[in-house]
């Protein structure tokens, strides 16, 4: 029998419909690849005790001849900072542990309504802070290419879940590229939306007016098909677009069938391949453009000057809207309350809660926070690095002007190792550089696999951008483009991935659960 975890979620999708497998078959055998693989990976902080329950609803509906969406019965692993009625939401925080939302984040809504099978809940840095799933409260996920290595972060958790054939999709969210380098750096797709196309109703907020929710995922295709089904006005997000969306479905088939670029300006950000790039990461991006270039597209160098300023602006406005953000974790609402051995005021509980339930790197963001808030800095500071964000959009209205799509590396290096960055939050911050500027305009990016770096082995990614509203455009390109690579190389990339050594204890625990 097929080995229902290699397929992709389109594959899944046409077999379900077709009746040659149920829900129940596919949700069992992500199941059993979870119970084989994730003690070693840790990419999961709950699984779901329902997920073959809903499986079965599925097929019973299907039985009864319903119509159904496109992804009915095919599982999805949802990263923990969405709110979920019946799993816990903890967004990585020892201050959320055990919380159970009274509600669902409009895309975890809408996944049910669709009838994706939710698996579970996967790792992320504490409240999506980070670059690498090692600021997890819960200890960090690694990456499924090489288990002494980080799977990116924040969304690591979907990331290593996907690449590692635990879940065909899943869902993540980027504010600064915590759905793109998670992906470049596990040989995954991932997309950050245009701000406002997806909901963030529900969505655990690190900085409100950078979030996006977006689809995890092995293809472009099966991207798309998530991206189709999460997207879309919500009344109950105020910055939600109202937009008609088209199909990103057929726009990654599109891009797929053609395998042809004629007549695309690709332009290529000078600022986003600069030095400090990993060698491997340099070869595979320049071989991906002449592939690029072999099938019509017209490459262009454009230049974006102010991006060397996004990463001191993003590590301005992230901690201020961050800081602001979670001030609401006082012990009174939500999670955990510890009670001071002296005092006994609210603020004394508060300030022991606070003290007790956030890691490091959270309390350093809310102390930068709150000093560039202050009133004697808020000019210098906050007030700065909002004038440097309109910069940077006008950078990108600049460069559009130029070129169709943007690209860069999605990660300037190739997974590194678990601790390698961790006591340096400055170089830490820096894995961001090619995904920041993306959040700071609210357009959308797509991390996608370009290669494997030669001095390491290990999967590089490929960053396209489109201008606000063109999701579509991502779709097309990217999919023509992993087409491309794909009719080079022979193979899908992620097929290169290592199986954990663990093909043997799969095999062995098929039909367990
Ligand atoms: N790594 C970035 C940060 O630490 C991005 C996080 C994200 O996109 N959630 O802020």
């Amino acid at each position: 029998m097929t080995d229902l975890t290699r397929l992709t979620a389109a594959a899944l999708s046409e077999k379900l419909q077709a009746g040659d497998i149920s829900s129940v078959e596919v949700t069992r055998a992500h199941l059993n690849r979870i119970a084989a693989v994730d003690g070693d990976l840790h990419a999961f902080l709950h699984v779901s005790s329902a997920a073959l329950e809903t499986a079965a609803a599925v097929d019973a509906k299907r039985a009864a001849g319903q119509t159904l969406s496109a992804l009915a019965g095919v599982p999805i692993a949802i990263k923990d900072v969405l709110c979920t009625y019946d799993m816990p939401s903890t967004a990585g925080s020892k201050i959320l542990e055990g919380w159970v939302p009274p509600y669902d984040a409009t895309v975890v809504r809408k996944l049910r309504e669709a009838d994706l099978v939710p698996l579970g809940k996967t790792n992320m840095d504490e409240f999506a802070m980070g670059s690498s799933t090692e600021h997890s409260a819960y200890g960090p996920t690694r990456n499924p290419w090489d288990l002494e290595r980080i799977p990116g972060g924040s969304g690591g958790g979907s990331a290593a879940a996907v690449a590692a054939y635990e879940t065909p999709l899943a869902l993540g969210s980027d504010t600064g590229g915590s759905i793109r380098q998670p992906a470049a750096v596990t040989g995954s797709v991932g997309v950050k939306p245009t701000y406002g196309g997806v909901s963030r109703y529900g969505a655990i907020a690190l900085a409100s007016s950078l979030d996006q929710v977006g689809p995890v995922s092995r293809t472009v295709l099966d991207a798309a098909l998530l991206h189709d089904v999460i997207g879309g006005h919500d009344p109950r997000d105020s910055t939600s677009l109202r937009d008609t969306w088209p199909s990103f479905a057929h726009a990654a088939r599109a891009g797929k069938e053609s395998r042809s670029l004629a007549g695309v300006r690709v332009g290529v950000v000078k600022e986003l391949n600069g030095d400090g790039f990993q060698a491997g990461v340099h070869s595979t991006f320049a071989e991906a453009l002449e592939l690029m270039a072999a099938a019509g597209a017209e490459i262009v160098e454009v230049s974006a000057p102010n991006f060397e300023y996004a990463v001191a602006a993003y590590y301005l406005i992230l901690p201020a809207e961050a800081s602001s953000n979670l001030a609401k974790f006082d012990s009174v609402r939500f999670g955990m309350r510890v009670n001071p051995l002296r005092g006994g005021t609210v603020e004394d509980v508060m300030a022991a809660t606070r003290e007790a339930g956030f890691g490091p790197e959270v309390k350093r963001r809310i102390i930068l926070g709150t000093y560039a808030l202050s009133a004697g800095y808020y000019d210098a500071y906050y007030g700065s690095a909002q004038k440097v964000r309109t910069l940077i959009q006008r950078d990108f209205d600049a460069a559009f002007q130029q070129a169709d799509v943007l690209v860069s590396p999605a990660a300037p290096t190739t997974a590194f190792k678990l601790g390698e960055k961790l006591n340096d939050p400055l170089a830490m911050y820096l894995n961001d550089i090619t995904t920041i500027p993306a959040n700071l305009a609210g357009i959308p990016g797509m991390g996608l696999p370009m290669g494997i770096a030669p001095e390491d082995g290990l999967p590089t990614g490929m960053q396209i951008m489109a201008p606000a509203r063109q999701d579509a455009r991502l779709y097309t390109v990217g999919a023509a483009l992993e087409a491309l690579l794909e009719d080079k190389w022979g193979h899908t990339l992620i097929s290169r991935a290592p199986d954990l050594a663990l093909a043997e204890d799969f095999a062995a625990t098929e039909g367990v659960v």
